[in-house]
């Protein structure tokens, strides 16, 4: 029948998209529904910042194998995603240096390519940057940031070439089970949508900052809050045409990176600007003036001669943010066909490349070792054992 597939995956963010092209790469028959256009929704609105600069073990695999996509789209997915390399600097406090120092160690022992930076390195790294409240800095010369449409579009016509089924604008208002299976809800049997009905033994629930209200579709509680998030933008003044690497500024609380046209896009690393919990279908998406302020007088701290920038626009979007800031990759209930892969909590767009493999494994019962997804199980905050990094200063994961 034309409408039973393999698996039907909700949400064509670029986790949903990412998943979809492992899966049809394997042979299965797949449906991706999406309720808006594919690269409307917070993932073509990303920052799409590319660094490996992780506090645990698996992510920072995760990273190094995504930069490795990202870095060779072309052949391992197909089209463009815009990858930039300008190189990616974390600076942190004085009191962080010994975490700084412990996570560049862990990210080399993985094989990223990371380094230690002195102050007077930095300095001449990027001229340009504050040092004097600095004794260390990380660097990483392969970092960057990719084009977030492209990238989730690419994705998406990727998998439609592999044979994925590919609905737009059909939202899913139903997840339906049968009885009989290990599982207390029974076995997925399909979804109910505004495309209409589809059948499958597996659905997987990829809608970001929608995720709880899908998986209340099947009674479900996940613990995944849709959180308001911005951007701003500012054109570099003359003599600041030349692109500056990514920084992440946890002294500032802020991170920026290049932008196409001479623009330096800012955003906030404050984890309270994440208490912003919205309706994710009714949430104002204009730039606030006090996240323009504060947002651009963090970029100046660092950057003096952004003093002479000119504001250019900014926007607000969603991070679904679960409580210890890491994704829920899980099959919930087990048994039951039905996947969670959601919550990636303002970091995951670097990481979705591994997340298609790591969900595609998860879903046809593979497994590779190193990229284990047992830490994101749906368990683990009913045990009291979050994620944690060995060492963090504020969101690095
Ligand atoms: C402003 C901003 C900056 C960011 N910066 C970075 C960064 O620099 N680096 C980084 O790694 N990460 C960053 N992130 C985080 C990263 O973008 C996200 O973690 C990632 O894009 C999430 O992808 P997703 O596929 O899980 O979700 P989404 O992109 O939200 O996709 C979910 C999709 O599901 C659809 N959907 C919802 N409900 C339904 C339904 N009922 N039926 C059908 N479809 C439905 C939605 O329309 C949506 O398109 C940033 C995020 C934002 C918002």
């Amino acid at each position: 029948m034309s409408n039973t597939f393999d698996i039907t995956i909700i949400g064509g963010g670029i986790m949903g998209c990412s998943t979809a092209l492992q899966l049809a790469r394997r042979g299965l028959k797949v449906a991706l529904l999406e309720k808006g256009l594919i690269g409307a929704g917070p993932s073509g609105k990303s920052s799409a910042i590319i660094r490996q600069h992780y506090s645990n073990e698996l992510t920072a695999r995760m990273a190094l194998y995504s930069l490795g996509v990202f870095q060779d789209f072309e052949n391992r997915v197909g089209g463009e995603c815009g990858f930039t390399r300008t190189g990616f600097i974390a600076l942190a406090p004085r009191s962080d240096s010994e975490g700084l120092r412990s996570n560049v160690a862990m990210q080399q022992a993985v094989g990223i390519r990371t380094e230690l930076l002195s102050v007077e390195a930095l300095h001449e790294l990027a001229p340009a940057f504050v040092t004097s409240d600095l004794v260390l800095a990380a660097y990483e010369p392969d970092s960057g940031y990719a084009d977030p449409y492209l990238t989730v579009t690419s994705y998406a016509r990727a998998a439609r070439d592999a044979g994925v089924k590919i609905f737009q604008e059909a939202t899913v208002t139903g997840i339906d089970f049968t009885p009989g299976a290990e599982s207390p809800l029974g076995s997925v049997s399909g979804v109910r949508s505004t495309a209409g009905a589809l059948f499958s033994p597996i659905v997987i629930n990829a809608t970001g900052a929608w995720a709880a209200q899908v998986a209340a579709l099947a009674g479900l509680e996940a613990p995944i809050d849709s959180c308001r998030v911005q951007v701003a933008f500012f054109r570099r003044p003359p003599g600041q045409e030349a692109v500056h690497p990514v920084v992440a500024d946890f002294i500032n609380a802020t991170y920026f990176r290049s932008e196409t046209g001479q623009i330096t896009l800012v955003g906030l690393i404050d984890p309270s600007e994440a208490a912003a919990i919205v309706d994710p279908d009714k949430f104002k998406e204009s730039v606030d003036d006090d996240f323009v302020m504060e947002a651009g007088s963090g970029l100046v701290n660092r950057y003096p001669a952004m003093e002479q920038s000119q504001l250019t626009g900014g926007y607000a979007s969603l991070y679904a943010i679960t409580p210890d800031w890491h994704p829920i990759m899980d099959e919930v209930p087990r048994g039951s066909g039905l996947y969670l892969c959601s919550g990636f909590s303002g970091h995951g767009f670097k990481l979705g490349p591994a997340v298609g493999l790591m969900m595609a494994d998860l879903v046809t019962g593979e497994s590779q070792p190193e990229f284990d997804p047992v830490l994101f199980r749906f368990g683990r905050f009913a045990e009291n054992d979050p994620v944690r990094g060995q060492y963090e200063y504020s969101i690095v994961g």
